[in-house]
């Protein structure tokens, strides 16, 4: 399914064209002097940065922080009248929507916990009807896109035009060096059912410390994201939510300075024309390996008809397992991963496998 989005580009989010549109700002407004302390150390790196604070915070425990609610909103135009930083908050329902648009927030986000809920995602649309404001999107927690493309369809059908989809990474069960993994397939394969989407990035709450953040930020870059959403606070160890992930402003700093922001095409002739080249030898690799699939696939269906007047079984566990033992050493002896050749071998199985059970089955 795929519905045509006529989303416009947002980079006039921070009033520039900048890129990357960075966002941060503390996880949660806890109180008026940690908000502008951190506002006014981050408006001093660059004053374009969009101002991020969380008002109402969705926990997963109840008797934790949950935000400092209406009040803070003042804080934040506070924020935006002594540094004059675009401010943004989380909406969850049409009464945080009304608030934020008595207090004139800039930009509005829909978190994780809110987009996995089309019920929720549909009241906010409805209290968004007839008003231009900036929305982004984050993807819900589990790994979903259909749902986080409903929420997107959502808040366009209510009449928004600048809309922002933010990867901050999926709920995982089990061992991952991440809060919430990255899974970059599902944000790229976003980006390629709507390319006039922008996508941002949230390494915070992928990483859930700070050490992986550079990391997470420059490849979110690298893959061609439009925008950062990073948290920051004036004493990360002090925080009430978050504190393991959020950066001193100094550490945004840092991180800041040493992003490499690379275009996505170069006007440099010598570069131009050896890409080029390249990307030949590339066809003609992809012609050799189709022709070779193609006569592996022949042979397998041979060998489908010789076992089938023979009377022989398909699935023959320990040839397979013989073969895949052998194609991952030779594999190894010329420089491929286990892994890669592990998910290449099971893919061209189970076509043979399937292929050869259609003919005991003609
Ligand atoms: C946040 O930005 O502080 C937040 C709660 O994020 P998410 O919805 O991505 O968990
Ligand atoms: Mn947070």
């Amino acid at each position: 399914m795929e519905t045509k989005l006529n989303i416009m580009p947002v980079y006039n989010l921070s009033g520039n064209k900048k890129r990357p549109v960075i966002i941060s700002g503390p996880c949660s407004a806890e109180n008026e002097s940690q908000v502008l302390a951190t506002a006014k150390a981050i408006a001093k790196i660059d004053p374009s940065i969009i101002f991020r604070a969380g008002i109402w915070k969705p926990r997963i425990r109840p008797n934790s922080f949950e935000g400092a609610g209406a009040e803070g909103l003042g804080w934040l135009q506070k924020v935006k009248k002594e540094t004059g930083m675009k401010i943004t908050t989380e909406v969850a329902n049409a009464r945080h929507v009304e608030e934020c648009l008595k207090h004139g927030i800039d930009i509005l986000w829909i978190g994780a916990r809110t987009t996995m809920s089309p019920f929720a995602v549909q009241e906010i649309a409805d209290a968004l009807k007839g008003i231009d404001i900036p929305v982004m999107i984050k993807n819900p927690v589990s790994p979903d896109l259909q749902l986080w493309i409903g929420a997107i369809e959502r808040i366009r059908q209510a009449g928004i035009n600048n809309i922002v989809a933010i990867h901050r990474g999926f709920y995982t069960f089990g061992k991952s060096p991440f809060r919430n993994d990255p899974d970059w397939e599902i944000a790229v394969e976003l980006k390629l059912m709507f390319p006039t989407l922008p996508v941002f990035c949230d390494p915070s709450h992928i990483c859930g410390n700070t050490e992986l953040i550079p990391y997470i930020s420059q490849k979110a870059l690298d893959m061609e994201m439009d925008g950062l959403m990073i948290e920051t606070h004036i004493l990360p160890e002090s925080a009430k939510s978050d504190a393991k992930q959020q950066l001193t402003p100094l550490q945004l700093e840092e991180l800041l300075s040493k992003l490499v922001v690379r275009e996505p095409v170069s006007q440099n002739r010598k570069f131009i024309d050896r890409l080029a080249e390249l990307r030949l030898n590339i066809n003609k690799i992809d012609d050799e390996i189709l022709r070779l699939l193609m006569s592996r696939m022949k042979t397998a269906r041979e060998i489908g008809r010789y076992k089938k007047e023979n009377n022989v079984t398909i699935l023959q566990a320990a040839r397979w397992e013989e073969l895949l033992k052998d194609r991952i050493s030779s594999g190894q002896m010329m420089g491929l991963s286990e892994d890669l050749v592990k998910r290449f071998y099971r893919i061209i199985h189970e076509e043979s496998v399937h292929m050869q059970s259609e003919i005991m089955n003609s």
